[in-house]
């Protein structure tokens, strides 16, 4: 779930609370946990303070530097915390493939493995990882998101990098 979508459900269930007669809705409590130092962590740091400060702004605590591990019956697990909860929606994204623990190479803590800037493996140029699986940085060494269109602008750019390797050209970094 995107940041956008999250405070569309908030204010969803915001416009619902009117619907209840027999609880006070401003009994309850939202919470958001993110394992990170900051929400949003793939834009800009400008862009998660205000995120943080809109989700505030609607009620939301934001917790960070909080990592759940476990999500039971009756709530969510922090380490030795625990948080009562009835409700409790998982937007944390996905892991990369478990194959990615078959190679001795650095990873990230959602098992992406860290290349090189021509999208090849550290110490094996002729290999190549892409898209959800590898972790690349932008210009400003925040992580590109796990989307659709980057997968596609690597996969092509990994074409056209074995392509300039048989005209003898040097490689190139991704952008
Ligand atoms: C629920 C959901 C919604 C999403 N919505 C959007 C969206 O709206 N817009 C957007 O841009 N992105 C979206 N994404 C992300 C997007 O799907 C991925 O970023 C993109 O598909 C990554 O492409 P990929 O080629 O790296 O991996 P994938 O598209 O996942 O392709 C990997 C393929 O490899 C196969 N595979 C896995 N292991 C092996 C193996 N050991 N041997 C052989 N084959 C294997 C898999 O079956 C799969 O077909 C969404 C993802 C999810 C899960």
């Amino acid at each position: 779930m995107t940041i956008s979508e999250l405070l569309k459900t908030i204010n969803a269930c915001i416009e619902l609370a009117k619907d209840f007669k027999r609880i006070d809705p401003k009994l309850s409590r939202i919470i958001l946990i993110e394992a990170g130092p900051r929400i949003l962590p793939s834009f800009s740091k400008k862009m998660s303070g205000h995120a943080t400060r809109d989700l505030e702004k609607l009620g939301v605590e934001v917790w960070v530097n909080k990592r759940v591990t476990c999500v039971a019956e009756t709530g969510v697990v922090l380490g030795e915390e625990r948080i009562l909860a009835s409700t409790v929606i998982w937007a944390a994204g996905i892991a990369a493939s478990g194959i990615n623990n078959s190679f001795n190479l650095e990873r990230n803590l959602t098992n992406r493995i860290i290349v090189e800037s021509d999208l090849s493996l550290k110490g094996f140029p002729e290999f190549f990882v892409a898209g959800d699986q590898a972790r690349v940085s932008d210009k400003n060494g925040n992580p590109l998101p796990g989307l659709a269109p980057v997968a596609q602008q690597q996969g092509q750019f990994i074409a056209e990098t074995i392509k300039r390797e048989i005209k003898g050209k040097s490689r190139k970094p991704f952008q």
